[in-house]
């Protein structure tokens, strides 16, 4: 049974894999930071249930489909299982940001999605881990503590300095799976 205390909750552009500012597109395109694939794999192995929250809009504007989605989702749950872990859930907002839907973060639609598909009553003590501050927002009203990773957007969300107060800041996902393992 999840427990909402031991589920972490990763962004994907810029936190698993990097971002890129012309859209991740592909196949070819999503590539990996190992690091995080292993990260992933580590807190799966410690027990923890790892689930993902990604924005995205490239699909309403028609730069790749879904298919070509589940594509990356599936090379990304192959690595992370031969790494020996599993992700447990991977919810995506396919909408643009004049869709009005209510799962693009900062909206938190993504996280009820999430917290409804592990059967948690709430997602209050879990982890968001972002490199845009939308990502930590989206969190925020669920009950998530934040957490700001520099790469991707990371550094340039650092800089700017706002809505981070409560935010714990990491180098990048493998630093912030050192902390918590060797906290919890
Ligand atoms: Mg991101
Ligand atoms: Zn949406």
């Amino acid at each position: 049974m999840p427990d909402a205390s031991r589920l972490v909750i990763l962004d994907r552009d810029g936190v698993i894999n990097r971002d890129s500012d012309a859209y991740v597109k592909s196949l070819d395109e999503w590539i990996p930071y190992p690091s995080s694939i292993e990260a992933i794999a580590r807190l799966s192995r410690a027990g923890w249930d790892v689930a993902i929250a990604t924005n995205q809009s490239g699909i309403a504007r028609g730069y790749y489909d879904e298919a070509t989605l589940e594509a990356m989702h599936a090379e990304l749950e192959k690595q992370v299982g031969d790494a020996g872990g599993e992700i447990a859930y991977i919810a995506y907002c396919p909408h643009g940001p004049d869709d009005g839907c209510s799962c693009r973060k900062p909206l938190p639609g993504l996280l009820e999605e999430i917290r409804a598909a592990l059967g948690l009553e709430s997602l209050a003590g879990s982890w968001m881990v972002g490199d845009s501050l939308r990502d930590l927002q989206a969190g925020e009203p669920m009950g998530c503590r934040p957490v700001l990773v520099r790469t991707g957007k990371g550094s340039k969300t650092e800089a700017q300095g706002e809505g981070l107060e409560g935010a714990l800041i990491f180098d990048e996902l493998a630093g912030f799976v050192d902390w918590l393992l060797d906290k919890c």
